[in-house]
């Protein structure tokens, strides 16, 4: 099946469940990550602000944020910039609707890189939005472990992945 396709069918899956069912898979998959023993070992970690379709974060990253760096992307252009999200940062609305924290862009370096997805497989192919973003990024990091949080249903016995495609290391679902 071509990724486009395969989008529409999650999307269509989506809606079969209510935000309650995945804000409580969302609670459950995070649990998974914050035991996980290369979170717990991690001190510089790239989360992501959800969409309303994507595992929920915004009460991990809360959560998190006082006790390790967390870096959380930012669209600018055809790229995502990562960006300390440090104690007083504010932020803003950015152009997928996503709350950006307002700063100069991160430089350092990454321990751990947290990736939302439309869907995995087991393999660790991951099928993004179509713009390809996390594709880019992460062949800038092509040494930093990964993660890929997905809902159950997003979780697929196989995925079409491409040469450009980055394989993610390792998928947390329910
Ligand atoms: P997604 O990963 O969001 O599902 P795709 O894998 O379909 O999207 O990629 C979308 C487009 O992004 C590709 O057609 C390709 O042109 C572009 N792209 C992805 N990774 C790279 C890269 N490392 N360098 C240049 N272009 C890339
Ligand atoms: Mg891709």
């Amino acid at each position: 099946m071509d990724k486009k396709t395969l989008r529409q069918q999650i999307r269509t899956l989506k809606k079969q469940h209510s935000q309650e069912e995945l804000q409580t898979q969302s609670e459950k998959i995070l649990q998974h990550l914050a035991t996980h023993p290369h979170f717990l070992q991690a001190e510089k970690i790239m989360l992501y602000a959800s969409l309303p379709d994507e595992v929920q974060t915004l009460d991990f990253i809360e959560t998190w944020r006082h006790r390790k760096t967390i870096i959380l992307p930012t669209v600018v252009g055809d790229d995502i910039i990562p960006v300390e999200l440090a104690e007083n940062v504010t932020f803003a609305e950015g152009d997928f609707h996503i709350p950006e924290p307002q700063s100069h862009p991160y430089t350092g370096d990454f321990d751990l890189i947290v990736v939302p997805g439309m869907a995995f497989d087991a393999d660790g192919h991951r099928l993004g939005r179509g713009k390809g973003y996390y594709d880019r990024f992460l062949s800038q990091h092509p040494q930093t472990h990964t993660i890929g949080l997905c809902f159950d249903f997003q979780l697929l016995p196989n995925v079409p992945c491409e040469p450009h495609d980055r394989i993610i290391d390792e998928i947390i679902t329910l």
